[in-house]
């Protein structure tokens, strides 16, 4: 059997045409959408992929301001610059990047994010909103997948859909987004058993677990929609997801690549956000706009 590729290019594209429209709208109202990254990393493969975050901002008209703190940043370093940040009123969107320097928690920065300039849902108060149904900007690779699914025209409501991976950033906030789309879901993680016990049976099974290979073509069954979110960089310098390809390519119905799945597709919706972010700043500032 073949199974189809679902790119995400096109997608990515028409979402970033779509940031790029909407950008030059808040250009003749006078407003210049401006997203900041904060770095502290000399990591090279989170500088390429912030450049290139920053080059798809510049096609798409938006300002992108990378904030490197550098390697040796320290946790009081990073907050003070978030808080700058939300004080700036010429900043719309921030991104705090990880990695972080060793001792630096995420998990605990991320909070100082101001939710309306949060346009990657990294906030807790943005998860909760998201849970609760409250506007919020989800994360952008939880929507991602969501957009891809959509694009393709696969159903959700009422489909079997399994999420591999638990985390704040991918796996959780994605089982929120299909359960509002009436999604029955399945969360496994690293305790929850053998995946093909959730798996075979599954109509979608997103894979976001960053494991290269976890999830083959013993795990799914012939009407599969696989969806891969994983990002890993083999010892080569490759980069391939959680889905074992090789297995996976002639048994599952469809499958999302790495690279050109759902990652060309966040980079778009990040921007994306931020012109939505924008937008609702420049109402706030109007009384009787808000909302
Ligand atoms: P994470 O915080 O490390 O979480 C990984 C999750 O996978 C955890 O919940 C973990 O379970 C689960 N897991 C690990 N090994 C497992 C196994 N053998 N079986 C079942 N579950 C297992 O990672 P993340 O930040 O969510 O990212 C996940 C992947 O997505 C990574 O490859 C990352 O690079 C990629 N990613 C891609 C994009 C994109 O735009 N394409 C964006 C963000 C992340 P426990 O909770 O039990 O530990």
């Amino acid at each position: 059997m073949s199974t189809l590729l679902l790119s995400g290019k096109t997608l990515a594209k028409t979402i970033q045409q779509k940031a790029h429209d909407e950008a030059r709208g808040l250009e003749a109202d006078g407003l210049h959408p401006t997203l900041a990254v904060v770095v502290a990393t000399d990591d090279g493969s989170t500088h390429w992929y912030v450049r290139s975050i920053e080059r798809a901002a510049e096609r798409a008209g938006i300002s992108c301001r990378i904030v490197d703190l550098g390697h040796d940043a320290t946790g009081d370093d990073l907050a003070v610059a978030l808080k700058d940040l939300n004080a700036d009123p010429s900043v719309n969107g921030i991104i705090l990047q990880t990695p972080l320097p060793p001792g630096v928690e995420s998990d605990e920065l991320v909070g100082h994010i101001a939710p309306e300039k949060d346009i990657d849902g990294a906030n807790p108060l943005s998860l909760g909103r998201l849970a609760v149904g409250q506007p919020s900007f989800a994360p952008a690779t939880a929507r991602a997948v969501i957009e891809i699914l959509d694009h393709f025209d696969i159903p959700l409501a009422g489909r079997n859909v399994v999420v591999i991976g638990r985390s704040a950033v991918v796996g959780k906030p994605l089982s929120l987004l299909l359960l509002e789309r009436d999604a029955a879901i399945t969360i496994c993680h690293s305790k929850s058993g053998p995946l093909e016990r959730y798996t075979k049976t599954a109509d979608v099974v997103v894979v976001a677990a960053g494991r290269a290979g976890l999830l083959n073509g013993g795990h799914v069954s012939s009407a599969a929609i696989v969806v891969d979110v994983g990002t890993n960089v083999l010892p080569d310098g490759s980069l391939v997801g959680d889905v074992d390809e090789a297995s996976v390519r002639g048994v599952a119905a469809a499958l999302t690549p790495v690279p050109g799945g759902v990652g060309s597709v966040t980079t778009s919706l990040l921007l994306l956000h931020t012109t939505q972010a924008a937008r609702q700043q420049s109402r706030a500032l109007i009384p009787g706009t808000a909302g």
